[in-house]
């Protein structure tokens, strides 16, 4: 990293030493613009960097609900409005244990560069809360999401911030905050995306990051290696809304699933899983065990980690961020994996994508990688404005030809920095250029 980014990430360093999530993503951000930094000689007279690392806005409050023991339960609400140079602020809503200021400050951060690499009108942003959705009634899930929205509607709107789901969000918990805004703010305009198709949600939408990491994966395979998914041995974490699609796309695309995991463990069956089988069991939120009995030639191990173990061609972590450790990806390597492909927001450590380039293998960085979902999220606002919903293949179609662009641009870019084994750096640069001649052109 040259002196002037140098002295940036000191100065973030020493205002925010504790949100050490959020200070990795920008290091890395920084790290990777570092070459193309004299390009532009204006950047340090206008602060362009110090004005992209930090967020518009932060939105913090409480959200006090009751629970079914009639306790009054107090959980922290945050909206992180992290830019809106490209278009109204964009990005999804987390409930877990885990949200804090830093999560959702290094998620906001990447959802901006994400959103500025699908060339769509989209800003970047992020929400949540500490709230833990497992084990609660649906009442109390409801009423959570009401005093949640109690606060948050008065910052959001159809073209000021859009919000959407995340992990621990999914079609009841959109449901249930959308319906409030609906009320609060008296408007019917699909403020939120992910919505259930009967209240103005796209079609493809709930499958649209799973397929997305699919498309793009066969995109890279084409061009890398002559190859597409077809016959290759995939693995799969995660097993939720983006690990289940993207199962489902690779399977019909002829890849062979031959391991899935899941909080509850992982399934090996070198023949194939049957990810239908996998997804009945995740909608009934019981154990992976539960596969055995109908698989019993299958192999069970209870550390999800061990799914990085079992041999394969292509790995496709979707869980959550830091989920794959350079172990794992040693252990990937060795068993032959050629491709990763992040489905979730930044589920490899920052090693991991070095060990690739090292190796020359493909490594596809989620904010290229998973960025069909969001990216379904604008078509779904296109339909909402103009009240009208299309039809599946038109979405699909839609969505094939944004992760085709994505693709070109990193690849490109990659080319042109003479590395196209590090895709990592190229999507910053590429996310990085557009950002920074919106910034430029609106003015301080
Ligand atoms: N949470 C998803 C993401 O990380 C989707 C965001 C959206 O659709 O706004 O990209």
């Amino acid at each position: 990293m040259n002196n002037e980014l140098s002295l940036i990430y000191e100065n973030l360093n020493n205002k925010y030493p504790t949100e050490k999530e959020y200070l990795s993503s920008v290091y890395e951000f920084l790290t990777s613009i570092s070459e193309i930094y004299n390009d532009f000689p204006d950047l340090g007279d206008l602060g362009i960097i110090e004005r992209l690392i930090e967020p518009d806005r932060i939105i913090t409050f409480k959200v006090p609900w009751v629970n079914d023991q009639n306790k009054v339960i107090v959980n922290t609400g945050y909206r992180v409005q992290f830019s809106n140079l490209l278009g109204p602020y964009k990005g999804g809503i987390r409930f877990d244990k885990s949200v804090n200021l830093s999560i959702l400050k290094f998620l906001g951060f990447e959802q901006t560069l994400k959103n500025s690499l699908t060339t769509l009108l989209l800003g970047g942003a992020k929400g949540g809360s500490d709230f833990d959705p497992a084990n609660k009634s649906d009442l109390e899930i409801m009423r959570f999401c009401q005093s949640f929205m109690n606060e948050l509607y008065r910052h959001i709107g159809a073209n000021t911030d859009v919000p959407a789901g995340d992990l621990g969000v999914g079609a009841k918990e959109v449901g249930y905050l959308y319906g409030h805004y609906k009320k609060l703010a008296n408007v019917s305009n699909g403020t939120f995306t992910g919505k259930g198709f009967d209240y103005g949600g796209s079609l493809i939408r709930p499958e649209a990051t799973g397929y997305g990491v699919c498309y793009i994966a066969e995109f890279a395979l084409n061009k890398y290696l002559d190859k597409s998914l077809n016959g290759q041995k995939v693995l799969i974490s995660g097993s939720g809304n983006v690990g289940i699609h993207a199962a489902f796309k690779a399977k019909e695309l002829g890849a062979i699933i031959v391991g899935m995991s899941s909080i509850t463990g992982v399934i090996e069956d070198q023949s194939g899983i049957d990810v239908e089988l996998i997804s009945k069991i995740q909608t009934n939120k019981l154990s992976f065990k539960h596969h055995l009995e109908t698989y019993p030639d299958a192999k069970y191990y209870s550390n999800p980690r061990d799914l990085w173990k079992i041999k394969a061609n292509i790995a496709i972590p979707c869980a959550k961020e830091n989920e794959v450790s350079l172990t794992d990806a040693k252990f990937m390597i060795e068993n032959g994996v050629i491709a990763l492909i992040e489905g979730a927001n930044k589920p490899s450590e920052v090693e991991v994508s070095k060990l690739f380039e090292e190796n020359k293998l493909i490594f596809i960085p989620s904010k290229a990688a998973n960025a069909g979902g969001v990216s379904v999220s604008l078509l779904e606002m296109n339909q909402n404005a103009s009240h009208l919903q299309w039809d599946k293949n038109l979405v699909d179609q839609k969505l094939k030809g944004i992760m085709e662009n994505i693709f070109n641009n990193i690849y490109n870019t990659a080319l042109k920095n003479n590395n196209i084994y590090n895709l990592t750096k190229a999507a910053n640069i590429a996310s990085f250029k557009r950002l920074y001649s919106a910034m430029k052109q609106l003015g301080v």
